[in-house]
């Protein structure tokens, strides 16, 4: 199939084409329509396989239906991710997409100035916030960022973020949006606690592997 068969708009279809994509991957086949239906998903697929993209696009039409898209409310779109450098590949590709609608991304992760990315986050807000786990939860706590208008919530390499000891801190992340939101997991295999995880925060997911 090609990206003609996603009814994308026009914006995204020629940020697509400067990109230099060509034609979906096998995920984002699989993957972009269950995110633009608005079911949950669990995704069974390794980096490289253009994962972010699958993501990325059905978030910012997610952020396009919404009526009205007031600034500064908070975010609309959230992803955890393992790593600073993975967090920051992500933030990369959601900037490069939304930018076309005037969606703007954070990210922040563990290891460098708390200051600097609350400033970032307070200063006038952000559509999408890419974040490493226990970072976001110190974020939190200081009040800057709300979570409240969360509504597109995407797991990131689950099984690693699990690796690296983040569990408690996806699911308190998880607990405190709210439950309406749709969920998006994707991880490189399909671990018992992947599993367990998936029945906990998401709602009656589709399911593919690549
Ligand atoms: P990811 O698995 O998301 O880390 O993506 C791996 C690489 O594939 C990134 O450099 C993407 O920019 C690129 N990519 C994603 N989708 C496509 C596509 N449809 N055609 C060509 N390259 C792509």
């Amino acid at each position: 199939i090609s990206f003609a068969h996603f009814m994308f708009d026009d914006a995204l279809l020629a940020a697509i084409a400067k990109a230099g994509f060509s034609k979906p991957t096998p995920i984002q086949q699989q993957a972009v329509p269950v995110g633009l239906s608005g079911r949950d998903l669990v995704a069974v697929s390794k980096t490289g396989s253009g994962k972010t993209a699958a993501f990325v696009w059905p978030m910012l039409v997610h952020m396009m239906d919404q009526p009205e898209l007031e600034r500064g409310d908070g975010p609309i779109g959230l992803v955890l991710a393992p790593t600073r450098e993975l967090a920051s590949q992500i933030c990369v590709e959601a900037k490069k997409f939304g930018k076309a609608f005037g969606v703007r991304a954070a990210v922040v992760y563990g290891g460098a100035s708390k200051t600097d990315q609350f400033k970032e986050l307070r200063s006038g807000g952000v559509e999408i916030i890419v974040a490493t786990p226990g970072r976001l939860i110190d974020l939190i706590k200081m009040k800057a960022v709300n979570l409240q208008r969360v509504s597109y919530l995407v797991l990131d390499e689950a099984d690693r973020m699990f690796d690296l000891g983040f569990e408690p801190q996806v699911r308190s992340i998880c607990n405190a949006i709210r439950p309406d939101r749709q969920t998006l997991l994707f991880s490189a295999t399909f671990a018992k606690r992947v599993e367990k995880l998936a029945r906990d925060v998401l709602t009656d997911p589709i399911r593919i592997t690549i």
